[in-house]
């Protein structure tokens, strides 16, 4: 580990804090990327970082279909004889999320800061450190002359913007992927760096523009309140239907499913080992407290429940210039997490016509979704049958609809303490 540690710290922090220099938005962000060349210059950065440290026998090519966005593959053969059998996946992204507002004095996307030990800046974390992590593990193996076995790296430049691309790209390299027995997606996190953790589902997300329009235009609010229902009341009654104000509870029962009995337990079983880091974790403003103190349930209420945000608005003016004004449209952004086994497509239509139906005074209400993405939950082989031996093709399609095919998504974990436990130990 010190040697991983070490190699870290000199060869791949200063390329990473190279890499957050670049505003590689992924393509739903920046409709001109292939113009702009941000994310070719991510992926030309990583590129010739992997060749300058790459793995024995290592092949690398940046793949390049036509009118999507670039992949890295690498293709590492088999090292050493016992356990080397096998073909292992490994995937990450290197396109990035937004600027985003709210960053601190002197931290920005793309002006990477080192501070106590983290690297502030857009995208080192998701999914940029993937590329890297990978090599340096494999590296780190050859050294130590272990064993290992097959393995192909694939990193996408669509990741932010629902995948659209990767499925096309697992189709033109399954022959070269082959059928892997083990895929492991750099681009989820964990519970605590202290035990080996699995992600075990990822929640689906309906991304809509709810706008609320009650004038042709602005009038003084003196002159109007009271005769004019006001539009942010109007969308905090259209709100109300989707969630209950005082406990964040999605009301349609469309939204919910059923939790596996399996997922509950997991559940129990992470609240147990990482207690109140579950919510202790996040920047609360003091006196702030979780919205429930029962552990178990703060992660199933960000894994198995759905829950709603409202990640955006316009049509209000900055607190400096709001005058007396009553304004013709107010526009939210929602975001509705749901339930790994919620169908996001047939959700997001359920969602529009619950908050477009009979509106409050007559309203023009709309709501336009952009983003309907289903979750994901593996399904446990059955015990004794043996793995499936499926063509790679159908099963690298049936991937990238099941999980990829989504932005931003949260996930829960599972503990698995014990396969991180060593035979001295
Ligand atoms: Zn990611």
């Amino acid at each position: 580990m010190t040697a991983i540690s070490k190699f870290w710290d000199d060869a791949v922090v200063p390329t990473l804090v190279d890499y957050i220099r670049i505003p590689a938005k992924s393509p739903h962000f920046d409709h001109e990327w292939a113009r702009h060349g941000h994310i070719d210059a991510a992926v030309k950065l990583a590129a010739e970082w992997c060749k300058r440290h790459a793995a024995a026998g290592m092949k690398l090519e940046v793949v390049r279909l036509q009118n999507r966005t670039p992949v890295l593959f690498m293709e590492i053969p088999p090292n050493g004889n016992a356990g080397s059998r096998g073909n292992i996946l490994i995937y990450g992204h290197l396109d990035k999320q937004p600027e985003m507002t709210g960053w601190r004095e002197g931290l920005g996307p793309w002006t990477p800061v080192i501070e106590g030990g983290r690297l502030y800046g857009r995208g080192g974390a998701d999914d940029g450190y993937a590329v890297f992590c990978a090599l340096a593990a494999l590296r780190s193996l050859q050294q130590d002359k272990r064993p290992h076995a097959r393995v192909a790296i694939l990193i996408e430049c669509c990741e932010e913007s629902g995948s659209y691309d990767l499925p096309a790209y697992l189709e033109a390299l399954a022959p070269r992927i082959g059928t892997p027995d083990l895929v492991v997606g750099l681009d989820s996190g964990c519970g605590n760096y202290d035990q080996l953790w699995g992600t075990t589902s990822l929640r689906g997300l309906i991304n809509g523009v709810l706008s609320v329009e009650v004038l042709t235009e602005g009038v003084h609010s003196g002159d109007a309140s009271g005769v004019v229902a006001e539009g942010a009341r109007v969308a905090r009654q259209l709100l109300e239907r989707i969630d209950d104000a005082a406990t964040g509870v999605v009301k349609p029962a469309a939204f919910h499913a059923q939790i596996p009995l399996e997922r509950s337990e997991q559940a129990k079983r992470a609240a147990e080992v990482l207690g109140e880091e579950i919510w202790r974790r996040f920047p609360f403003v003091k006196g702030m407290k979780p919205m429930t103190s029962d552990l178990a349930d703060l992660v199933l209420n960000r894994t198995w429940r759905p829950m709603l945000a409202v990640t955006g608005a316009e049509g209000l003016p900055a607190p400096a210039n709001a005058g007396n004004v009553l304004r013709p449209k107010t526009a939210l952004v929602l975001s509705l997490r749901l339930p790994p086994t919620v169908r996001a497509d047939s959700a997001a239509r359920q969602l529009q016509a619950i908050v477009e139906a009979d509106p409050p005074y007559g309203a023009r209400v709309k709501f336009d979704y952009g983003q309907a993405a289903t979750g994901c939950t593996p399904r446990r082989p059955r015990r004794g049958s043996p793995p499936r031996s499926t063509p790679a093709r159908s099963r690298t399609t049936a991937r990238a609809r099941c999980g990829w095919a989504r932005a931003a998504p949260s996930r829960s974990w599972r503990c698995s303490a014990r396969a991180f436990r060593t035979p001295s130990s």
